[in-house]
């Protein structure tokens, strides 16, 4: 991963990491208790939900018990409503005077009307049976049992029917029949007056089941059973219908008849099995079982977020232990140029907190006070959109002790998730421990030159002595020609003239002498490497009389060409001068072989392309010795390889240092038919 793409990454981090830690530190100190609450949560709900369903149960029922109650009073009412039209019907029968063979088929068509009543009896007021009718519809009524046995009960509704004047029911009796079976039975007395006189009794039987079959059966038997029951909930007569398998809802209501009262009991039968006994019921419980469901669902959920919280805790203690223990400096920018993060090693390293630094703006308090108007430009240059280079510049930051120390910022856009950008991320490495490396490889690497220089004038001192022979002894032989001269009294004026020649020639040869070893000592004197516009014509002059004494010794010519109208050339003329005397010593040993005949050096210097004025100066130095094999080439540059029995093996290392530090490259080739062309170029000094 690039680091611009570590640090996108990081500064993603970064926010995500800060809404988690404080949700986190919300809900951590409940951690333990959540798991209670939850249960509490759900057990409260499962309550409310079970009481909710209890009580819509509860208020259906009701509604059906007050439903049947009010089914029972209406049965009351009808069954009150039907009798006493009976007794209305009986009595609109009293109007004619009695007479057996008129009253019979008016009671039959009654009894024909009314399935209830099982016979009517007409009797005179000492009780003698005057007439008597049975139903129609079924068998005498009085056929197992004589009639004359079960008079009491009718009797006694007459003589309360007296009483009242008015029509009295008996108390309830049961009947056993010639089937085997029997019923329940009740007795109406009903007084016939005329003027105010009582003239005789018509007294109805009736069948308490028929009563029930009859009144209320069509209107109330169908989800109802119907029964007249005793007190101790002996049941009389039943009618309705009877639905197994259902609830039981219960009312009983008092008949209150003249003489006597009855017990009706209604038992309605309503869907007690099913599961939702009423819409309510099932919208209660539909709505419970939703609520469950989503429970269920929450629960799943919160057990996922409990996860993703415990995953995001431990990437965050991951994150937070690899920021800490980053040695990159890291900071983000808002779009305004207000810091918005510092990782530690940052702010170790300007020497400032955390909450010192987040929220400036510039000038930042680690800008030092010098630089604050470059550096505010190069904000207002990065905040107008411009994307910095993407390997990074170098720049100053000010520790908080007020040291200067040298940074490489590299820095690029910080784009959120929607991929819009919201800032700028940048890494700060602290390059000063880099520079004072680079600084005393610098300084070991000069005095590797000036050993080096030295080297070279080490070799050259036998040269020298032999050229300084040279003039030291046509200094001598002219000193010892002119005191010659000047003890010959004979020739004065043509003596003096000769003794000021040889002084002129001796001065000459010192001056030799002396440039001889001036160029020596400039060569040796340790210059300030300093750069400066120097003229190629100059170099090649300076390295000129040592090459010669060189050149002399091995028999070697040595052309030098320069260019006409040359630009100055921007280097340190020491170190070049070197590397011009190094590739040329090379050239002329790679040509002190006894078969190189032709033993010419040559020196040029041109431009370096044919159209770009500013493309630089090319240095050339060709000779035409026995060329680089494969294998020397291939460690040529490698310092301490020489093929030289007195050779260091450290020329041509050093050159290529000195030519690469000056933004160039020392290349060779073969040149034909024989011999080695070792090129480079130096940059145009610019005004
Ligand atoms: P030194 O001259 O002390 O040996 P250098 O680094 O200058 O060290 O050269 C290393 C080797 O490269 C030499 O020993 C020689 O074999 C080879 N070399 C350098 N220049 C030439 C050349 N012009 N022709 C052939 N061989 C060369």
């Amino acid at each position: 991963m690039t680091l611009i793409g570590a640090i996108r990454l990081m500064s993603g981090w970064h926010r995500l990491i800060k809404q988690v830690r404080s949700k986190l530190d919300e809900s951590l100190p409940w951690g333990s208790g959540r798991r209670s609450l939850w249960t509490a949560l759900i057990g409260l709900v499962l309550a409310v939900l079970v009481t909710l369903v209890w009580l819509a149960g509860r208020y259906e029922a009701s509604q059906v018990q007050a439903e049947l109650e009010h089914d029972t009073a209406n049965a009351v009412s009808d069954l009150r409503g039907s009798l006493s039209r009976q007794v209305q019907a009986l009595q609109a029968l009293q109007s004619e005077p009695f007479a057996p063979a008129e009253w019979q088929p008016k009671i039959l068509e009654l009894l024909r009307d009314n399935r209830d009543w099982l016979r009517v009896e007409w009797r005179d007021t000492s009780w003698q049976l005057q007439a008597f009718a049975d139903s129609p519809l079924r068998g005498p009524v009085f056929e197992r049992m004589a009639r004359s046995e079960v008079l009491n009960e009718a009797n006694q509704a007459c003589q309360r029917a007296k009483r009242l004047n008015g029509p009295a029911f008996s108390s309830t009796y049961f009947l056993p029949r010639s089937d085997g079976l029997g019923i329940e039975v009740m007795e109406l007395c009903l007084p016939v007056t005329q003027t105010g006189e009582l003239m005789a009794y018509m007294v109805v039987t009736y069948s308490l089941q028929e009563l029930l079959t009859e009144r209320l059966g069509p209107t109330f038997g169908r989800n109802n059973e119907l029964s007249f029951v005793e007190p101790d909930g002996t049941r009389l007569a039943i009618a309705g219908t009877q639905r197994g398998e259902q609830r039981v809802f219960t009312s009983q209501q008092l008949v209150d008849l003249p003489g006597n009262t009855l017990l009706l009991r209604m038992d309605g039968r309503r869907g007690k099995p099913d599961l939702f006994p009423n819409v309510l019921t099932a919208l209660v419980t539909g709505m419970s079982m939703a609520l469950i469901t989503v429970m269920v669902l929450l629960t799943k959920d919160a057990r996922r977020r409990q996860k993703a919280e415990s995953d995001l805790a431990e990437a965050l203690a991951f994150r937070k232990a690899m920021e800490d223990s980053l040695v990159t400096g890291l900071r983000a920018r808002d779009l305004q140029g207000c810091i918005t993060y510092v990782n530690p090693a940052f702010c170790q390293m300007v020497g400032w907190e955390a909450e010192a630094l987040i929220g400036k703006n510039a000038p930042m308090p680690y800008w030092p006070p010098e630089m604050v108007d470059e550096y505010q430009q190069r904000q207002a240059i990065r905040m107008a959109g411009n994307v910095p280079p993407r390997e990074g510049f170098e720049s100053v930051f000010m520790r908080q002790d007020g040291e200067r120390f040298p940074v490489l910022i590299i820095e690029a856009p910080l784009i959120s998730v929607q991929g819009e950008q919201t800032g700028w991320m940048g890494a700060v490495i602290d390059i000063s421990e880099q520079r004072r490396i680079e600084e005393l490889s610098r300084a070991s690497q000069e005095r590797l030159q000036a050993t080096a220089r030295l080297a070279t004038v080490g070799e050259m001192a036998s040269l020298l002595s032999h050229e300084l022979n040279q003039p030291l002894a046509a200094i001598a032989s002219y000193a010892n020609g002119s005191l010659n001269l000047l003890q010959d009294p004979q020739a004065v004026p043509q003596t003096l003239d000769d003794v000021h020649m040889a002084l002129r020639r001796i001065a000459e040869q010192a001056e030799r002498a002396g440039r001889v070893i001036n160029s020596v000592h400039d060569f040796v004197r340790r210059r300030d490497q300093s750069r400066e516009p120097v003229q190629p014509q100059a170099l090649l002059d300076a390295v000129a009389p040592l090459m010669n004494l060189q050149a002399r010794k091995l028999q070697v010519r040595v052309h030098m060409r320069v260019a006409a109208g040359l630009p100055p050339v921007w280097c340190d003329r020491t170190m070049v001068e070197q590397v011009l005397l190094n590739l040329a010593r090379n050239g002329m040993q790679a040509m002190d072989v006894p078969q190189c005949r032709d033993r010419v050096l040559v020196l040029q210097v041109q431009r370096a392309g044919p159209h770009a004025e500013d493309a630089g100066v090319e240095f050339t130095v060709t000779d035409l010795g026995e060329g680089i094999g494969p294998e020397v080439a291939a460690q040529l540059f490698n310092p301490f390889f020489t093929t030289k029995a007195e050779g260091m093996g450290l020329g041509l290392s050093l050159c290529r240092t000195v030519i690469e530090q000056h933004g160039g490259q020392l290349e060779f080739e073969a040149q034909t038919p024989k011999g080695t062309v070792f090129r480079f170029t130096l940059p145009v000094a610019t005004a």
